[in-house]
Order: C-alpha cells, then structure tokens, then sequence
C-alpha cells in the first residue's frame, strides 16, 4: 500500500509559515492584499472565489472580492482592472476564469501587470517560468512540487511523465519537473501509446479530467503518482483522475482526492501574494 502524500497536512504547515511571514509585513505596516474580480454567476466559480477569500483572512491578507454582472463588458473589466493596478496597496490581482463567452479572455489577462499576476497567467509571467528565472510559480505545480518536496521525493534524474498539456496544469508542470532537473515527457489525447509511456514514469502526474482513468495496469510499480484531477463520480463523490483504489496497490506514494493536490493551488496563490506584499515592502524601507 502506498504511503498517502496529504495536501492537506503540506497546506496546513504552509499556510501557518504564511501566516507568520504576514504578521511580520503588517507589523512593518504593510498588509498583504489579493484582489479578486469575478463576472457573473458561475456556482462553481462562486464557491472558488469564496475560499480564495476565506484563505486570506486566516492568514491575515486583506481580501478585496470585486463582483461584476454577467453583462459586463471587456472594455469596462478592463477599467476596473487598471484601478487595480493603479492601487499602490493591492498585490495581486486575479480574474476567475472562465469568462462569459463575449469577454475577451486573452485582453483581460494581458491586462494585469506582471507583478501583480499572482496567478503566473500573463505572457511574462509564463515566458519567465520558460526561461527558468520565474516571478511568480503558477499555483497548482508549485503546489506539487511542494508536496514532493515534504514527501522528500526527489526529481532529479527521475522519468516523469505529466498527463495533461493544459497551460494552467500541465505544460508548467512539466516546466517546473525539468528545472529540477527530471527527464520529463508530456502526453495529452493524440498521445497513441498512452499506458507504456506511463507505465515508465517514476513520477507521474495525471491531470485531464476523467473520472479514475489511470488505472493500476499503467503504473510502474514503486511510482510515485500524483492527481490533479477533480471529478464528480457516478457515485456522486469526489474523485481524481486516478483509479485511487487499484493504483494506491502499486505505487510507493500517491496524492489522495481530496485532500491532496486540491488544498495546495490556493496556498501557492497565497505564497504568490505574500511574494508580491514583501517586494512592495523592500521598495517602501
Ligand atoms: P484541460 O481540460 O484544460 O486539459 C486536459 C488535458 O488532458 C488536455 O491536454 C487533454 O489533451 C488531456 N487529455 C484529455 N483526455 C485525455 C486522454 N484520454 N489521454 C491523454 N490525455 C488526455 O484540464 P485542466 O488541466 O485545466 O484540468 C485537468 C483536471 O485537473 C481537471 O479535473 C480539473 O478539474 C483539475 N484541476 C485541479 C486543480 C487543483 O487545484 N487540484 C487545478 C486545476 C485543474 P489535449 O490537449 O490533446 O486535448
């Protein structure tokens, strides 16, 4: 059976060192401050944009939730975005995605300045994680690689293979893997061989959005696998993108849902802001 690498614990430990880092800031008079604009009604956006919130007020961050209607037009996010931007006191910006369909997604992005992007979403941001010298780590690989950091997991040397090419999870993923210096191959859904290529991975790391799809047969025994999948079972339960309990039978470690890769993305946004408070300090003293 393998050992369980708990998000949550690594979250929990995480967030008390944020915590710390941000009464020392707020004593230096420096408040740390996420700002977040969301448009529209999505229930499940909802429910993100309520954690984000509710984790930075039990690390001591100011929350600002800037809500816009479903009518609301790029030109006039963008207004709201350059506010932001302008306001000397906020450290990150970030826009809940997805957009309604008539707003221009890319425009939107482009438009919050790179040190404020907290999320690692705008073009610098992502050429920086390219070239090896990030501003800002994108949130849910970081989170894994810390995860595998608690977990003592080394990459280096290590065949990882990343299921998955979203600009989100999987491309920057793969990212972070080779600048530590694993050999990293990524597959996505032309990929033919699927199981054998898998099935050679020290680490693997699955995130594409199906309900229990890596199963035990295209796992090499002792990998140590992590799931960033997030799916509603038939069952109606939460479930990864990993057959939890037949791959927890062969490999050596294994992130459970939930409580696994989930807890850490919104810990790294956090990380990410507290980053960006304290370069404001260093300006400030
Ligand atoms: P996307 O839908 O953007 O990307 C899915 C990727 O999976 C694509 O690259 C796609 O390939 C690939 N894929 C789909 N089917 C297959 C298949 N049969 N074989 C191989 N590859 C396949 O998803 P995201 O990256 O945004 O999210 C993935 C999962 O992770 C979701 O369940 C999501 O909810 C979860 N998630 C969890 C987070 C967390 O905090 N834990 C954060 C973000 C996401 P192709 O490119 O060819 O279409």
């Amino acid at each position: 059976m393998a050992v369980i690498l708990s998000g949550k614990a690594v979250s929990a430990a995480e967030r008390e060192i944020i915590r710390q880092k941000t009464a020392a800031l707020v004593e230096r008079g420096v408040t740390p401050c996420l700002a977040v604009i969301i448009v529209g009604c999505d229930p499940a956006s909802q429910v993100y944009v309520r954690n984000k919130h509710k984790a930075c007020e039990e690390v001591g961050f100011r929350s600002l939730v800037i809500e816009m209607s479903e009518q609301t037009t790029t030109e006039a996010l963008l207004s709201k975005i350059s506010e932001l931007a302008a306001d000397d006191g906020v450290d990150g910006i970030l826009v809940q995605l997805p957009l309604p369909r008539h707003i221009d997604e890319n425009a939107v992005i482009s438009a919050i300045p790179p040190e404020k992007d907290v999320d690692a979403f705008t073009l610098p941001n992502v050429g920086a994680i390219m070239t090896g010298a990030p501003r800002f780590l994108p949130c849910t690989p970081a989170g894994i690689m810390k995860i595998l950091e608690y977990g003592g997991i080394s990459v280096d040397g290590k065949e990882c293979v990343v299921v998955g090419r979203s600009n989100i999870v999987g491309k920057p993923m793969a990212m972070l893997l080779l600048a530590k210096n694993g050999t990293v191959t990524v597959c996505h859904s032309h990929t033919g061989n699927l199981a054998e290529v898998t099935g050679r991975a020290d680490i693997l790391v699955v995130a594409i959005g199906k309900p229990r799809f890596i199963t035990a047969d295209m796992v090499k025994p002792g990998a140590v696998v992590i799931d960033v999948g997030i799916n509603r079972g038939e069952d109606g339960k939460l479930c990864g993108d990993v057959d939890f309990e037949s791959v927890s039978q062969v490999a050596s470690a294994i992130t459970p849902v939930p409580g696994g890769v989930g807890p850490m993305t919104i810990t790294s946004l956090l990380s990410n802001t507290l980053a960006s408070a304290e370069r404001r300090a260093e300006k400030l003293f």
